[in-house]
């Protein structure tokens, strides 16, 4: 049975204790079964706290960051590299404290405009970086997905089919692709074809609209998706995810991109995309 998440800056664009409490309450009363964490900064966030409002909740967490250009686990700069492995290391630890299962995002590069195709020095740098993360995090019980996203957003891995062939590389059993709807709509040759070339490595599903809004309101083929993850059996954590110029956090609003308000409510935004993604996976089966 796959568990319903949503990506925290829903509700909240920072993680002081409030914020967390706050983002976690309201993740359980919108009837989700897990809260994914953005851990940017994960050395100032507070592990304890954070674990203890969700157990209060009873609440699952995932944690996921973007590299930045100077901490780019893809440079060809060893001290550039070197700060991202310590950004990694600091977001695995945080991910383990709190009892996240996964830990994912744009951690193989920035996530960041590239001006110039990914090189095959940084490409070995990222795949040596990710297996060092992935093998420290095995002792940990903390699973590491790769999110494929746009060539607006990573010069590496921006399909399905780029990523598997990454995972290979690396060569460690804990490391899966994450899929992403709004990146797929731009990238893949189709919902169906993206989830099939993950076959087994699927780790991870993000659902997200076109336009980052309210799901249903934009061009994803979401029929397309549910329907491929039905048939496979995916069973992992779909997670939806929104931003909205409503909610600002310091570093990832300008990451992504976030110029406009495409909502103003997150709890009716929540509920409206639970019960979307509830009744497209019972349409397509589950
Ligand atoms: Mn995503």
């Amino acid at each position: 049975m796959t568990i319903l998440g949503l990506h925290a800056m829903v509700w909240v664009g920072g993680w002081s204790p409030e914020q967390c409490r706050q983002a976690i309450r309201l993740t359980a009363e919108a009837g989700y079964q897990l809260i994914e964490i953005p851990a940017l900064e994960p050395e100032s966030m507070d592990a304890v706290e954070t674990r203890r409002a969700l157990d209060e909740h009873g609440i699952q967490a995932s944690c996921s960051l973007g590299l930045t250009t100077g901490t780019d686990v893809s440079s060809a700069d060893p001290a550039i590299v070197e700060r991202g492995e310590a950004r990694l290391a600091a977001a695995l630890n945080f991910a383990a404290n709190v009892g996240a299962r996964v830990l994912t995002g744009v951690i193989y590069s920035a996530l960041t405009k590239y001006g110039q195709p990914a090189t095959p020095e940084g490409r070995r740098n990222s795949v040596a970086a990710i297996r060092r993360l992935a093998e420290a995090a095995r002792g940990r019980n903390v699973a590491i997905a790769l999110e494929a996203v746009n060539r607006y957003e990573t010069n590496l891995l921006n399909t399905a089919e780029q990523t598997v062939e990454f995972i290979e590389e690396v060569g460690v059993d804990n490391v899966y692709v994450h899929i992403d709807t709004y990146h797929m709509h731009i990238e893949e040759p189709s919902m169906r074809e993206a989830v099939m070339t993950c076959s087994d490595r699927l780790g991870y599903v993000h659902v997200g609209e076109s336009h980052r809004g309210y799901l249903g309101t934009g061009s994803v083929d979401f029929d397309g998706l549910f329907e491929a993850l039905v048939e496979t059996g995916y069973d992992g954590p779909i997670a939806f995810e929104s931003f909205s110029s409503a909610v600002v956090s310091p570093l990832l609003s300008n990451q992504l991109g976030v110029w406009r308000n495409l909502w103003d409510d997150g709890m009716d935004l929540a509920v409206t995309a639970r019960d979307f993604i509830e009744k497209g996976l019972g349409a397509a089966g589950a």
